[in-house]
């Protein structure tokens, strides 16, 4: 590592732009975009680690004020317990689509999400991209990927939610 060690909130700024107010991590994100970063030895979430230089304790949710998922602006934090955070994602309907795909996630991890062969085999058959495959069915487009590589059509269920699938395919054809 040849960056200098976070040692103080400073640090942190330091590896941060300054756009609008917000101080944007230059450094390495999650999967789900939260930075983080190697401090004292461990892989930590920038934003509790500050929180916690800062104020002493750690909420259950460090939350930001504004909407950028890579701030790190020590004024833009905010203690949430969870129903803040689930009061805020209800809330959240400007972006509708990407609360679409964050609810087809869910429910594809869930498993409440089953193709069924004949499903499968239609977004196979099908030249649509993934992306709007993926929209009609309610599924991510990893998950329509995944079918069209032959990696995965869960043939576990058989259930409702398949016989659904099979009726929004006739109503599709
Ligand atoms: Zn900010």
């Amino acid at each position: 590592m040849t960056r200098t060690a976070i040692r103080t909130p400073r640090d942190v700024r330091a590896r941060c732009e300054v756009r609008r107010g917000c101080h944007v991590w230059t450094g390495a994100v999650s999967r789900r975009g939260h930075p983080y970063a190697s401090i004292d030895g461990r892989t930590q979430y920038v934003r509790r680690w500050l929180f916690e230089q800062l104020h002493g304790w750690v909420p259950r949710v460090v939350g930001l004020t504004c909407e950028n998922l890579l701030c790190c602006n020590p004024k833009h934090l905010v203690a949430q317990d969870v129903c803040d955070v689930r009061r805020r994602a209800a809330a959240n309907v400007a972006q509708p689509e990407l609360r679409a795909r964050r609810v087809a996630l869910g429910r594809e991890r869930a498993g409440l999400v089953k193709v069924n062969q004949a499903a499968a085999d239609a977004i196979r058959a099908s030249e649509l991209p993934a992306k709007e495959e993926a929209k009609q069915w309610g599924i991510s487009a990893k998950h329509v990927h995944q079918i069209r590589q032959g990696k995965r059509w869960p043939p576990q269920q058989q259930g409702a939610l398949a016989m659904a699938a099979a009726v929004l395919l006739g109503s599709a054809l």
